[in-house]
């Protein structure tokens, strides 16, 4: 019998992980039982992806940089990489403003249900409120200073600090470059095995990938709430999702019109990392995956994935700012607040910034959007309106959030001829 493709097998193991789920859920202690018995595992497989991630940076961009032999090419992929990054975030915000307005999914929305699902959830989004709070009391020019490590053995004690390692291997690489060739030499072949082992490290780990989101699936499902309420937010939801879809089809259009290759090629290549994606909710966990994938299925060389990736990981959240922008509205338009042109194309900016601020791990998005939700004046409270069907909806916008990344790093390779 011919062996299933890896996605195939990471399909399975959504699938049977959700029927697992709901089976579970309808015995009593299920629950228990999935959080004793399931859920470990889909932690530990979730757990063994990031504990690569700061490695696995580290060896590739001080390789992809010193591969690079010049500094000057570097700045060119630096700007393509940010330029490109930041068009397809606001061609998806406004993709979302266009969907939100004309599917008018909040208007829906009966007094009666809107005060029930605030009173719900207000301690729930309690949390990200707080969250977002510490964040408002910063300066503009926060982010560029927390970019900058002071120490980088502290910085990669937290995966959270992708930026700041990024920051050193980038700084690294060019050091690394600038030196004579015989001396860096050694280093030099250092990193370039060192990250041949981490990839062969993904590798192992996604032998684990058909049980590890089985895992990950029946414990989410076993525990989700009732599904009544989405019925009442089932308008929202079609229209994030719509919104995802057409992301989705912006990027295959574009790959083709710029790279020339098949949506299929496309589709074969990244699907293992779009599924993981959608089972981790987590594009930084993803990462390791996503870089193996566009390298070693997309044909981007090595130098550029490893540059063009974790950047992309960490700033460039599409599916995240479109929903951002969907959200926003919707909550106006339950609200019966009517936003200005000039309002929504605040959002557009506010929605683009928050999704650079955003960290690339379970719910960040929700945590951010209170900023967009602050800027147009909407209640806060409407959180509550959302938060039901949050997590479908992360999972959802993670895999355009990874596609997003594997695009403009093709788009980028093409531009600098280094997609084979
Ligand atoms: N979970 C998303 C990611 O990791 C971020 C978010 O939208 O919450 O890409």
């Amino acid at each position: 019998m011919k062996k299933l493709g890896l996605h195939w097998q990471i399909l399975l193991g959504i699938i049977l992980g959700a029927i697992t789920g709901m089976i579970i859920s309808n015995f009593e202690g299920g629950k228990e039982f999935s959080q004793d018995w399931i859920k470990p595992f889909g932690k530990i497989f979730i757990k063994s992806l990031k504990l690569i991630a700061v490695p696995l940076i580290l060896a590739a961009l001080i390789k992809g940089v010193s591969d690079l032999k010049d500094i000057s090419k570097l700045s060119k992929l630096g700007g393509r990489t940010i330029g490109i990054y930041i068009t397809t975030t606001v061609i998806a915000v406004s993709l979302g403003l266009v969907f939100v307005n004309l599917i008018q999914p909040g208007v829906s929305i009966s007094k009666k249900t809107r005060t029930e699902m605030i009173e719900n959830y207000a301690s729930s989004t309690q949390k990200y409120k707080e969250t977002a709070k510490t964040r408002e009391s910063y300066g503009p020019l926060k982010p560029l200073e927390d970019m900058v490590p002071s120490n980088i053995f502290a910085s990669a004690m937290n995966n959270r600090n992708m930026l700041q390692i990024i920051f050193f291997a980038v700084f690294f690489g060019i050091g690394l470059v600038l030196i004579p060739e015989e001396k860096g030499k050694t280093v030099k072949d250092f990193f370039d095995g060192f990250n041949e082992v981490i990839l062969k490290m993904v590798d192992l780990i996604m032998l684990a990938a058909p049980f590890g989101v089985f895992a990950l699936l029946a414990a989410l499902v076993a525990e989700s709430p009732s599904a009544d309420l989405f019925t009442a937010l089932g308008w929202y939801f079609v229209t994030v999702i719509i919104g995802l879809l057409a992301m989705i089809l912006i990027y295959v259009l574009s790959i083709l019109i710029f790279t020339k290759k098949s949506p299929t090629f496309f589709a074969k290549g990244i699907s293992p990392a779009q599924l993981l994606a959608f089972s981790t909710s987590s594009s930084a966990a993803t990462l390791p995956v996503t870089l193996e994938r566009v390298t070693e299925h997309l044909g981007v060389e090595e130098e550029v994935s490893s540059f063009v990736l974790p950047i992309g990981a960490t700033i460039n959240m599409d599916g995240t700012s479109l929903y951002q922008a969907v959200a926003a509205v919707f909550i106006a338009q339950a609200f019966g607040m009517d936003l200005s042109l000039s309002t929504q194309l605040g959002i557009i900016a506010t929605a683009t910034l928050a999704s650079i601020g955003s960290a690339a791990v379970p719910g960040a998005g929700m945590v951010m959007l209170v900023g967009v939700l602050g800027y147009a004046g909407i209640p806060e409270a409407g959180l509550a309106l959302i938060f039901a069907v949050d997590r479908p909806l992360d999972m959802c916008r993670t895999v355009v959030n990874v596609t997003g990344d594997a695009t403009v790093s093709m788009l980028v390779a093409k531009s600098i001829r280094k997609l084979k």
